[in-house]
């Protein structure tokens, strides 16, 4: 099935006025950003809504600015504008590693981190990004706005805390000194979703990791998350070998399913040997002087 069902269409110029067509239309209306997730669903008659509202006129929400102590970043910012970003080169690499390996140029072009972090795919890059960071969501409806945590966000496979009158605005991430971080994926060919990866940063005080945040996509694990991982290292001397529990652990502590892409001991190996990976390099990074 190729063509999606017929479908009513408005264009919003505002968050004001995106609010106010979901509020009117019901819970059969959808925003649309990108439309690179959204559009196949159609397609393939796997979602049917009776409206879709075009928040690509929003202007508002693209951006990537310092605010005090935090990175934030508009809902409507594009893959490409963090993939370029220097503001984010600086202060989280995880962002460029993450955004070299998501998809080709044309979905980067057009492809947002608010519908990639609301789809709830639980191979979206981003996600896995998000939650490494401990980044806070900003939810926006008529009635004001609520900021729920990245690892808290997700309710399922496709289901995010965002209520049908509601939309996802801001990412804040914290901006921490002394930090590094990576991504690391495996995919089955350049551009696919992935088989397995892992996202991290490190903060080093002298030797030591005084925080550190883990992320895996595509792997079922609880918020996106390794918090067994994270706490092993937490304290610890940033030496090879704790870095390798720490990866042993995350291999463990997921939930990953056999399926087209591989069986369940491959992904644990992949997860196991990427979190090392990413870990290493964020060390290296956070030594080099990261934000
Ligand atoms: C060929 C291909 C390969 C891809 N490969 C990868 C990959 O390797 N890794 C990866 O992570 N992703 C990949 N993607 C997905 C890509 O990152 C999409 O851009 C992303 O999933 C969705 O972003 P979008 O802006 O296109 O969202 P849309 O498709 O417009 O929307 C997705 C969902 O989010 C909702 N939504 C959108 N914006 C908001 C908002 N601000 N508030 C509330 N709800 C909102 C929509 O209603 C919809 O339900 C791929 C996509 C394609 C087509």
């Amino acid at each position: 099935m190729q063509t999606p069902a017929a479908f009513e269409y408005d264009r919003a110029a505002t968050v004001g006025e995106a609010l106010a067509l979901l509020e009117r239309h019901g819970p059969e209306t959808r925003l649309i950003a990108g439309g690179h997730s959204l559009l196949p669903m159609m397609k393939l008659r796997l979602a049917r809504p009776e409206r879709l509202v075009d928040i690509n006129p929003i202007s508002e929400l693209s951006y990537i600015r310092l605010e005090g102590m935090e990175l934030v970043i508009g809902a409507m910012t594009r893959h490409a504008q963090l993939l370029a970003s220097a503001e984010l080169l600086r202060n989280y690499p995880i962002f460029a590693d993450a955004e070299r390996v998501i998809a080709d140029p044309v979905v980067r072009n057009r492809g947002t981190i608010g519908g990639s972090l609301c789809q709830g795919d639980p191979a979206e890059d981003l996600s896995a990004v998000v939650c490494a960071l401990r980044a806070q969501l900003v939810i926006r409806s008529s009635n004001g706005a609520r900021t729920v945590a990245a690892r808290e966000f997700y309710l399922g496979p496709y289901e995010t805390q965002v209520g049908p009158a509601e939309m996802l605005t801001e990412v804040r991430i914290p901006l921490r000194r002394g930090t590094g971080s990576a991504y690391e994926k495996v995919e089955r060919r350049t551009g696919d979703w992935a088989i397995a990866a892992v996202g991290c940063f490190v903060t080093l005080e002298g030797e030591r990791v005084s925080d550190v945040g883990i992320g895996l996509a595509a792997v079922n694990a609880p918020g996106f998350a390794a918090e067994e991982a994270e706490a092993a290292l937490r304290g610890q001397p940033a030496a090879p070998e704790n870095l390798a529990r720490a990866a042993d652990l995350a291999a463990v502590s997921c939930r990953p399913q056999s399926d087209q892409r591989g069986p369940e001991e491959y992904k644990r190996h992949l997860v196991g040997e990427l979190t090392r990976r990413a870990l290493a390099r964020a060390v290296r990074r956070a030594g080099q002087g990261g934000a």
